[in-house]
């Protein structure tokens, strides 16, 4: 098939190429680069079955030929990214995400959308089922990302519903593993790195908020399963084992081998307290759970990160 990647130049978009090569298909990664970098598709040049296209998916997409999927991952990811973008994150998921549709209907495509945990804001259902609508400020901090993937899923369903185009929503949930950028601001990349650097570990609020992680090549996988699926979805995608941050922090401490200092910082705006995806859904309709476990997730990680930041 012929496969377009929005945000193919960013972490999991980079590991989806990769995924989708793999398996013979004809991937062409469309991407501004504003979060992403093209070292992460770099080891993909001269390939003659990949096409990188530097482009801002909020504008007119041109593609010659057919494509036969579209998977919409193009957005700002990190909160530090979207507190630092918030006009550019509204746009990509409104916009971008218009664009993205539309050419997936001229193309009579099937078309995914990476949504987000964040639609469910901080919530008040434990653990978070699809069913559940959320609990999300508007004009919080973090509201330009969770109503620009609001607004991203209801745009979707509308193409489905009027247009009759095939969608499907997967909705993420913490994800890392190599390709995360190290100043990206999350929490992996975070202590991963400030335990290399032999730095304190910054937790922020008392770190009795929890998070589920997981690690990317098993959300490519669901990804790649939800598309290849009869269902729309929307569909949890992660890990469902939970933990609090102080207790994560404990835990990248000890697999690095070091003792370092835990230091508190201010709690972010509206942090969430508490995630965790109930993936029946994905179980059941995908036959998909994690595989990778964190301890193997988190060692891959920060074997990527010693290389560049020691
Ligand atoms: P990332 O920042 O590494 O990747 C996003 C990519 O989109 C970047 O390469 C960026 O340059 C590109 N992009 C942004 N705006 C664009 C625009 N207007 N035009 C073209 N390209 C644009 O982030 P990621 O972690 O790989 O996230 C990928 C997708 O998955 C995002 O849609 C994100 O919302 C979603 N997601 C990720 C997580 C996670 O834990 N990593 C969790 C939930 C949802
Ligand atoms: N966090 C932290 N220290 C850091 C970065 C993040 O304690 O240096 C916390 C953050 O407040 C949140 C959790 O870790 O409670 C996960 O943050 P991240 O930015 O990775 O993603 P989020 O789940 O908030 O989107």
């Amino acid at each position: 098939m012929r496969i377009l990647v929005t945000g193919g130049a960013g972490f999991i978009g980079s590991h989806l190429c990769d995924r989708l090569l793999q398996t013979g298909h004809y991937v062409v990664a469309l991407d501004n680069l504003i979060t992403g970098s093209v070292d992460n598709i770099a080891h993909l040049a001269g390939r003659r079955d990949f096409k990188f296209i530097h482009h801002d998916v909020t504008e007119f997409i041109f593609i010659q030929g057919a494509i036969d999927c579209v998977f919409h991952l193009a957005s700002p990811a990190s909160p530090a990214d979207y507190l630092a973008y918030p006009i550019q994150t509204l746009k990509v998921g409104a916009l971008g995400t218009h664009k993205a549709l539309g050419l997936a209907k001229e193309k009579s495509a099937c078309f995914l959308l990476a949504s987000t945990s964040e639609v469910y804001g901080d919530p008040t259902e434990h653990p978070q089922s699809e069913d559940y609508w959320g609990n999300v400020n508007p004009v919080g901090p973090r509201g330009v990302y969770d109503e620009a993937k609001r607004f991203a899923e209801a745009l979707t369903f509308a193409y489905h519903r009027y247009h009759g185009v095939d969608v499907k929503i997967a909705r993420i949930f913490n994800t890392y593993g190599p390709r995360m950028r190290a100043d990206d601001g999350r929490v992996v990349p975070a202590f991963v790195c400030q335990v290399l650097r032999d730095e304190p570990l910054t937790v922020f609020g008392d770190g009795s908020q929890t998070r589920s992680f997981c690690y990317v090549s098993d959300t490519v996988e669901a990804l790649v399963r939800l598309m290849q699926s009869e269902i729309t979805g929307p569909v949890n995608v992660g890990n469902p084992d939970e933990m609090t941050i102080l207790e994560f922090a404990e835990f990248v401490r000890k697999l690095g081998g070091k003792d370092s200092r835990i230091v508190h910082r201010e709690l972010p705006k509206d942090d969430p307290k508490v995630r965790r995806p109930d993936i029946s859904l994905a179980r059941e309709k995908l036959g998909w759970q994690p595989e990778v476990g964190l301890e193997e997730g988190i060692k891959r990680t920060m074997d990527y990160f010693r290389g560049m930041v020691c």
